[in-house]
Parts: structure tokens; C-alpha cells; sequence
């Protein structure tokens, strides 16, 4: 199947080779020509599957065949529960678009609102949008979403976990009832199902990989290692292998931030993306990391979802996820529209039932790899194992002035990993 056999414009099918696609992934294949029969789907795709193509070249296809009217009203809504997706669906969409005389916005709070009233008002017809700043331009009515020909939903999931399904519906009752609607999730739950039977018309099911599935071309490992050495490990991985790019995935936003600290104090250029952080420096960390300015970029889990970084290699979980579906999410990062990647994840004592859970999603065993001198401590001396984190946090100006010496002793302007391993070998075959 080609892109040709989908029913595409001609200017559509220029952009798309201009976009370096050779053929439809299987969403797309499956998709569109759906759409274009004036269908509502349910997607199950997994990030990276290529699903923004999929529902933004129909939709563009459908509005641009339409004279542009004077005052120009929004025709197709996109939900997002990222900033960051937001951001990065409209990019698409512009991209998709770029033959087109259609124009496209993206909404989204933790950024003035003026500018997107001012945007509303010029006249927009692709919205692209969080639904919190949306409900806000609704109650003041600086939007009028009646002229919405297409709902879509994406990262539908996502959206119900971060608590936004009292948005959504609030939204939804201001759009016209005769609209086509597309939703797409990479999990399933009870509450999705229920979603998309009050929000969707007999819609076509669409299944691209398996419900819950990690995607087949992430090589997956884990690396035991002590809660206490983690950090350690992964500076010397990310040295030792020379990557140039590593997505890292911690637990919490102070974990984060305390982590890109000691990245850097071992000469690791990092950037942290989280909540807390302000709009305009959640996205220029998300540029520098792009563009190859940082090597490393620490995440959680709501900040990194959606994000779309081409050829992405390496995922790191420094911290497994609470939720096992939030691991199937994270090493989609990496994998994505046909390449090859590779996610890892730093496993200590105390997250052994994470792991498990994670594995049951899975339905598989996932590899574990040893690396020499930081095997994690074996379940005999689970005080020791306990004992280590306090230690290591307890003073952490003692442990930089223990680091400051041992660089200076290696002539590096890191801590010698090498002396700690050789250290830790002897201790770990005792
Ligand atoms: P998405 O799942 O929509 O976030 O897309 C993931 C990545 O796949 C993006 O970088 C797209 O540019 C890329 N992509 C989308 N469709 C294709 C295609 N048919 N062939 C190759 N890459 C694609």
C-alpha cells in the first residue's frame, strides 16, 4: 500500500515526501482511508506508531477543500494532555499543512494568554490544545468551538489519568452534536471504554500493535544496581557507551532536578523537563536536547509524554514507574516509526514488586544484564542495601568534598569511577 492508494492530495503527497515517508505505517494504512469515509475510530496505537499523520492528513485534506471564509472559526479540535504534545501535534500540523492556506494554533496555560486570544481573533481553523487553557478561553468566550467538524482525542488515556475527563466533557457540550470524532489511546481501561461509547458514533476499531504491548523495537534490559549507586551507573554508561542522546525517566520532580544536578557535577551536559519547571523552560530544554546542546534529558512521566525527539536511541528508567502502563509510555520514546532503540531501566531491591508488575503487563521476562561492579546487593543484605541511600543523601557535602579529592587525584573532572568499582567488586564477590 502506498500513500497514493489513501486517497491523498497531490499537495499532500509532495509534503509527505518531502517529509522523507516512503509508505504509510500501519496506522496511517488503516486510518485514513476510515476517516476520509467520514468514519469515527478508535485508535489503539502506541506512541510512535506515526498517529498524528494518521488523523492530521485527512483532517487537513477535509478542511482545505472548503473556500476559506472571512472570519475564520475553528474546524478541527485536537486535545492534548501535554503542553509539550500540544506543541509538538501543531508543529505537525503545520508541517502536514505547509501546501495548504489553512491555519493552525496551539493552546495551552503556563504561557500568557493574550497572545492566543489575539490568534483566535485573526481566525484559526485547526486548534491544537490542553483542555484546562481551553476551558478557560470558553468561560470567557474569547473561542466559539461551533463551527468543529472534527473532535480528536489523543493520548486519550493520558488525558482521563491526569483528571481532565470533566474537562473534556464540559468541552465536548459546546461542540456541534453532528462532528467526526477520532480517539486514539495507547492502553485501554474501563474508564476509555466508557469514554468512547458516550463520545464516539459506531466507530471503526483500529489496532495497530498489541492492547498494552511495549513496542516490538525497543530492546529492553534491566540493570540491577543499589538505590544508592544509580546515578553512578548511569554517568559511567552514558561515558563508557558515548551516547549522545539519553532520555531519562525519574519518579518525582525533585528526583529530577537532583539528578540533572549530579549529571552535570560529573560532566554530563542535562536538562531536566517536569511540571514545576515554566513553559518557556520546559520547551528550550526540550530545543537544547533536540539540537545536541544536552545529552540528557530527565523527565517525569506526565512532561514526557508525547514527546516525539527523531531517532531517539536510548530510554533510561532511573526509577520504574508507579503505574506499569507509564513503562509502556516511557519506552516509547524511543523505537519509534520503524527504528531500532534501546530503553533500560535501573532496578534496586526496593522496586522488585514494580518490576514484576511491569513484567506481568508485559507478559514477558525482561532481560537482565549485570554490569560489572554494580550489581545490586543480593537479598541477604537488604539492610546494607537500605543503609546506602541514607548515606549517600545524609551529607551530601561531605560526599561532593569525597568526589572533589578523588577527581583531582584522577586528573578528571569527574569522581573516579573506576577506584568506587574496583572497591565495590571486591565487597560484592566477599
Ligand atoms: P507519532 O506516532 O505520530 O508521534 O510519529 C512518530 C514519528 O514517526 C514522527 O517523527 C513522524 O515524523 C514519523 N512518521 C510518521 N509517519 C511516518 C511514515 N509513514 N514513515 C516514516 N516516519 C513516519
Amino acid at each position: 500500500m502506498s500513500f497514493k492508494d489513501l486517497g491523498l492530495s497531490t499537495e499532500l503527497l509532495a509534503t509527505i515526501k518531502l517529509q522523507g515517508y516512503t509508505k504509510p505505517s500501519p496506522i496511517q494504512a488503516q486510518a485514513i482511508p476510515e476517516i476520509f469515509k467520514g468514519r469515527d475510530i478508535l485508535g489503539g496505537a502506541q506512541t510512535g506508531t506515526g498517529k498524528t499523520a494518521a488523523f492530521a492528513l485527512p483532517i487537513i485534506q477535509n478542511l482545505s477543500k472548503n473556500k476559506p471564509q472571512k472570519h475564520r472559526k475553528p474546524r478541527a479540535l485536537i486535545l492534548t494532555p501535554t503542553r509539550e504534545l500540544a506543541a509538538q501535534v501543531n508543529e505537525s500540523m503545520c508541517s502536514y499543512g505547509r501546501k495548504t492556506r489553512l491555519y493552525t494554533t496551539e493552546v495551552y496555560g503556563g504561557v500568557n494568554i493574550n497572545p492566543q486570544i489575539k490568534r483566535f481573533r485573526n481566525g484559526v481553523d485547526i486548534v491544537v490544545a490542553t483542555p484546562g487553557r481551553l476551558l478557560d478561553h470558553l468561560q470567557r468566550k474569547t473561542v466559539d468551538l461551533t463551527q468543529i467538524e472534527f473532535l480528536v482525542l489523543d493520548e486519550a488515556d493520558r488525558m482521563l489519568d491526569m483528571g481532565f475527563i470533566n474537562d473534556i466533557r464540559k468541552i465536548v457540550s459546546t461542540l456541534p452534536k453532528k462532528r467526526q470524532n477520532l480517539m486514539f489511546s495507547a492502553t485501554y481501561s474501563q474508564s476509555i471504554k466508557k469514554l468512547a461509547d458516550t463520545l464516539l458514533n459506531n466507530p471503526v476499531q483500529i489496532e495497530v500493535a498489541k492492547r498494552n504491548m511495549a513496542t516490538e523495537m525497543v530492546t529492553q534490559y534491566v540493570h540491577p544496581v543499589e538505590r544508592g549507586r544509580k546515578r553512578e551507573l548511569l554517568s559511567s554508561l552514558i561515558r563508557d557507551e558515548k551516547w549522545e542522546q539519553v532520555l531519562v525517566f525519574t519518579r518525582t520532580k525533585n528526583g529530577a532536578n537532583r539528578l540533572t544536578k549530579q549529571l552535570m557535577k560529573d560532566g554530563i551536559q542535562a536538562a531536566a523537563i517536569h511540571g514545576n519547571k515554566s513553559q518557556s523552560a520546559r520547551t528550550q530544554a526540550l530545543l537544547r536536547f533536540k539540537n545536541g546542546k544536552v545529552r540528557t534529558l530527565v523527565a517525569t512521566d506526565v512532561a514526557a509524554r508525547g514527546l516525539d525527539i527523531n531517532l531517539l536511541p536510548h530510554v533510561v528508567n532511573f526509577d520504574l514507574p508507579n503505574a506499569p502502563e507509564d513503562y509502556v509510555h516511557r519506552i516509547g520514546r524511543t523505537g519509534r516509526a520503524g527504528q531500532n532503540g534501546v530503553a533500560l531501566s535501573l532496578v534496586c531491591s526496593e522496586e522488585q514488586d514494580l518490576l514484576v508488575k511491569i513484567q506481568r503487563l508485559l507478559n514477558k521476562k525482561i532481560t537482565v544484564k549485570k554490569i560489572d561492579g554494580f550489581q545490586a546487593e543480593p537479598a541477604t543484605t537488604k539492610t546494607k542495601v537500605n543503609k546506602r541511600p541514607k548515606r549517600y543523601s545524609a551529607s551530601p557535602k561531605k560526599q561532593n568534598r569525597k568526589k572533589a579529592s578523588s577527581s583531582s587525584r584522577s586528573g578528571g573532572s569527574v569522581f573516579s569511577l573506576a577506584g568506587q568499582n574496583k572497591t565495590r567488586r571486591v565487597s560484592g564477590n566477599a
